[in-house]
């Protein structure tokens, strides 16, 4: 383990001994349910996670979810509900069905339809990416985003070496112990492409998942988390009922439907690091720098001190709850 990673163990198992990460779960995991966010879990880590996960809360489907919201049952949702959702459709998934299995969970996968069941890479996998800057491609018009990938031909299939996302096979596996839906057709940065692009992205991975796997698709999760007034107005038009954000918070009968908060899980999180992030500390450590300052809120260093007693005060609960709410 690198000095960097035994660092950051030793902080996280001094979190999970205090009382912060309890105080926080008990304090806003259980007034609604938190929707986690995995990409590509090893089955080993996922499933020591959900040992640890199912001690603590308990799971429902994004479909109980959802029908909690409609029904306006904030009930349903308290109690320390968590929902499992799992990004892509990288081909590792397809080594989860005995985890989901074992610990009767029923994920959403929201899933790329136009990389699913090919060879190719995530336009982010590919070397170009490397070469150009994923950030600095994030930022680009998604027109120049293409043109400048297609320099590096990165549709092009590549010949040898594991693929990328799942098979044709494994998502209509998957999809008997999962619930599959949609993550775009190519993952754009949605924000960033012109309407009819998006509109094409949102209204044809619908069609072509359902053709994949002959069940409504009507859950959408945005690439990268980001959106804005028009991709709602297009979800809506397509007939979805949801669309899941990485907006960090829980999920309560009066959330918007479309703007459906998560809370990011990293794939190879140990099971105290995990434990810190599903309280939602850990993302709130890393936005506190730069909303310190804000009316009210500690600074850094006074979080940190705040850390290392073993109890927290009301302006700092005060600013965590404007930071989820
Ligand atoms: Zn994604």
């Amino acid at each position: 383990m690198k000095a960097k990673a035994i660092l950051k163990e030793v902080a996280a198992r001094a979190l999970l001994l205090s009382a912060i990460p309890f105080f926080f779960r008990l304090m806003f995991a259980r007034r609604g349910c938190a929707i986690l966010i995995y990409h590509n879990p090893k089955p080993e880590t996922l499933d020591r996670h959900l040992q640890y996960l199912k001690r603590h809360f308990s799971f429902i489907s994004l479909s109980n979810l959802c029908d909690a919201i409609a029904a306006g049952d904030g009930s349903a949702l308290s109690g320390g509900k968590l929902v499992l959702t799992i990004d892509d459709g990288r081909a590792g998934n397809a080594r989860l069905i005995p985890v989901f299995q074992k610990h009767a969970v029923y994920p959403t996968i929201y899933v790329c339809s136009s990389i699913v069941g090919t060879e190719q890479l995530f336009w982010w996998q590919h070397e170009a990416t490397e070469a150009l800057g994923l950030e600095r491609l994030k930022r680009l018009p998604n027109a120049e985003r293409l043109r400048l990938l297609a320099r590096y031909d990165f549709l092009k299939e590549p010949e040898q070496g594991p693929h990328a996302a799942l098979s044709r096979e494994e998502v209509t596996a998957l999809a008997a112990v999962a619930d599959i839906q949609s993550h775009t057709r190519s993952h754009p940065i949605l924000t960033q492409c012109d309407d009819d692009t998006c509109s094409a992205e949102i209204t044809g991975s619908k069609s072509e998942i359902e053709a994949f796997t002959g069940k409504p698709c009507v859950d959408f999760a945005y690439p990268n988390g980001n959106y804005s007034a028009r991709e709602i107005a297009i979800l809506k038009e397509a007939g979805y009922r949801s669309a899941r954000t990485c907006d960090v918070g829980w999920n309560g009968a009066a959330t918007d439907s479309f703007r459906l908060r998560g809370i990011p899980i990293a794939d190879d999180a140990s099971v105290p690091w995990m434990a810190v992030q599903v309280t939602g500390l850990s993302t709130f450590l890393s936005m506190h720098s730069a909303v310190a300052g804000a009316a009210g809120c500690p600074n850094t260093s006074e979080f940190e001190t705040a850390l290392a007693r073993t109890e927290t005060n009301n302006r700092e609960v005060a600013c965590f709850a404007r930071l989820v709410a």
